[in-house]
């Protein structure tokens, strides 16, 4: 039932399966809806499902923007009345005109505003974002209020009294609302399924990881927000037919926007169909408040009363708490999730031809793949990283070691920009990357992991990995997320893995060492040129570490560079070559694993006296870390 989540194998249907259940409500629910007006001509009713119909597609919209790329917008209402001005100042001014003809326009206004708006609001996030929603929606009412020769000022304006037969006066209303509500639904579905859905989600859930891993964040979230206001706009446009007079306090109340979000939390909103079951939930409660309690205070009373509610009791909405209760009932009694294991790990060979691997028969002569120089950082007076220079050639698979705070982390932020540099140059495959966005970086042939891993912890393993994006085009975005060759080579890398066996498995449901393996398929699927691991090695079990600096070995005889930040001292020395030692954000001695060893300043200042006698002691890579020690 809900977008999110994923539907069973099919087969496995029984009376009580949440999706088919969910699926039938709906139906019954759609077909009552289509057939009320028929049924009964109270137009008290009426009046409140059109009511309804309009929060349902302003909470559905809403639902994109807020729901699945996580920016909470108050300004949603202000969709609703620039499409009821559009058609109302249209329809003054050509009075001889169907009024119906105007509604795209009032789409087409909705969808041209809210891409203004975003190329200002989207470079802002958090409560910063909220705020700039409400300035709008406040900015738009004054507009509204000023410009008189068009919008009427405070008067309003008067649309064309329907002229269709005064039986039906509300249906044409009532189904142009339904018709919109069922295009808004079947937008919201589609998005969720294509890489533009997921490259939504990863930004809600983790902005800057998304970035790494190739998702253009401000075009994802240009559309996102263009989308959640483009069928609003039209959905005001019939509002304000309907309502045949609009004025600026009326179209441009924040309580609008306000019973909007209100709508979108109370149903679920990260769901398909929460918000409409939200909007009515709240449409009708507040009729009620309006006619019976007298309105005003009351109705704020009853609506704070009510986001407290579903805050604290039902974070997630109604509808994914339902959802939960029946899986739970569906379980009970049954075993746990399958007791999976991390696999043996595929073979390299059936990736070769997907992932473009060349082995390096003929190795040429090595080329610097990477070449950082004079780069900087300062955290306030701290010199994070201060001058740092290095190179990494093609082919190489090159350490970076240091003690703890020498600054290894935040360079490997500044050569993806997950921080911006103050200074300094940053060469990839000799072009110049240091003025690129992250997911530019990435485009090229950058890759990186995390120290304390950041997998999109609600989405599934094989989500997380089919979420990278090796490069941009517009195409791409409207192709269904998992589907084709993509998820085949998902799956092939979870598999290389080991981590096949856990594909359908949210991310927050791993251990830690499982994710470091899902994060390293993840950046795979960039076919990344250089990848960057920070502590792979870290905390996780000697079997995988094993593991680790196996397929870091094949994925390198098969063409691939590694930069490796490591405090386990047997599984560098094993596994790099050079190696460069960074010591208070400088680099101050690179050079074999023997050499460094031996270099009196790096055992001075890292290592220790008695480092070279346990690494020959910990002869076998995967020991007990000497990572302890160092801290
Ligand atoms: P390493 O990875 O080598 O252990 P880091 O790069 O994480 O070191 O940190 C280097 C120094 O920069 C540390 O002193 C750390 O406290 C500081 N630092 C790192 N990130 C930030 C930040 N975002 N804000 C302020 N100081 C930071
Ligand atoms: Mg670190």
């Amino acid at each position: 039932m809900s977008a999110a989540t994923a539907e069973p194998a099919p087969g496995r249907g029984q009376a009580l399966n949440p999706i088919w259940l969910g699926r039938l409500i709906a139906l019954v629910a759609g077909v009552l809806l289509v057939l009320y007006p028929i049924l009964s001509d109270n137009l008290y009713y009426q009046n409140m499902i059109i009511l309804s119909l309009v929060f349902a597609i302003a909470a559905s919209g809403l639902s994109i923007i807020t729901g699945l790329a996580g920016y909470v917008s108050l300004g949603q209402g202000a969709f609703v009345g620039l499409g009821g001005y559009t058609v109302g100042v249209l329809a003054t001014h050509h009075p001889d005109t169907n009024v119906w003809l105007w509604m795209p326009l009032a789409g087409v206004t909705a969808g041209v505003v809210a891409l203004v708006l975003g190329l200002v609001a989207l470079r802002a996030s958090g409560p910063s974002f909220v705020i700039i929603t409400v300035a709008f929606l406040f900015l738009v009412q004054v507009i509204a209020i000023n410009w008189r020769s068009l919008s009427g000022g405070t008067e309003g304006l008067s649309l064309p009294i329907p002229t269709w037969n005064p039986d039906i006066m509300n249906w044409p209303f009532y189904y142009a609302l339904l018709g919109i509500l069922t295009l808004q639904l079947l937008l919201c579905w589609w998005i969720r399924r294509t890489k533009l859905g997921t490259g939504l989600v990863a930004i809600r859930e983790d902005e800057t990881k998304a970035a790494t891993i190739g998702i253009n964040l401000p075009v994802e979230k240009m559309i996102a927000f263009v989308a959640s206001s483009v069928l609003v706009g039209v959905a005001g446009g019939v509002y304000g037919y309907y309502l045949t007079f609009i004025d600026p306090r009326g179209m441009f109340n924040i309580l609008l926007s306000v019973e909007t979000m209100l709508a979108l939390l109370v149903g679920g909103k990260a769901t398909l169909w929460g918000p409409v079951l939200g909007a009515f939930i709240v449409e009708p409660l507040n009729e009620y408040a309006n006619n019976n309690l007298g309105g005003g205070n009351t109705k704020l009373l009853i609506f704070g009363g009510l986001l407290v509610v579903i805050v604290l009791f039902l974070p997630q909405g109604v509808l994914p708490a339902i959802e939960s209760m029946l899986s739970w009932l569906r379980t009970r009694g049954r075993a746990g999730p399958v007791g999976a294991r991390i696999g043996t790990g595929g073979s390299l060979a059936s990736l070769t031809a997907r992932l473009s691997l060349v082995d390096r028969e003929s190795a040429p002569d090595p080329t610097p793949l990477l070449e950082v120089r004079d780069l900087r950082k300062t955290f306030g007076g701290l010199k994070a990283v201060d001058d740092a220079s290095f190179i990494v050639q093609e082919g190489s698979i090159t350490g970076l070691i240091g003690p703890n705070g020498s600054g290894k982390t935040t360079l490997f932020n500044l050569i993806d920009n997950t921080i911006h540099a103050d200074g300094g140059e940053i060469r990839l495959a000799g072009e110049r990357i240091d003025r690129l966005s992250s997911w530019a970086r990435a485009h090229r042939g950058l890759g990186r992991t995390f120290q304390i891993t950041r997998l999109f912890r609600e989405m599934t393993v094989l989500e997380n990995v089919v979420a990278a994006q090796r490069s941009f085009s517009w195409g791409q975005l409207g192709r269904i997320a998992v589907s084709g060759p993509e998820a085949k080579a998902a799956e092939e890398l979870l598999e290389y893995v080991g981590m096949l066996a856990f594909r359908d498995q949210k991310a927050r449901a791993l251990s830690y060492g499982q994710q470091k393996l899902v994060e390293l398929a993840q950046v795979l699927m960039l076919d990344p040129k250089l990848i960057l691991l920070d502590e792979p090695a870290g905390g996780i079990n000697p079997v995988l570490i094993d593991r680790m600096s196996e397929m870091i070995r094949e994925l390198n005889s098969y063409g691939k560079t590694f930069l490796i930040v490591e405090h386990n001292m047997p599984f560098v020395l094993g596994l790099c070559d050079p190696v460069h030692v960074l010591g208070r954000g400088r680099t101050m001695a690179s050079g074999t694993p023997d050499e460094i060893q031996k270099d009196p300043a790096v055992v001075d200042a890292y290592l220790g006296d008695d480092f070279v006698l346990e690494a020959a002691e910990a002869a076998t890579p995967g020991d007990v870390p000497l990572e302890a020690k160092n801290r």
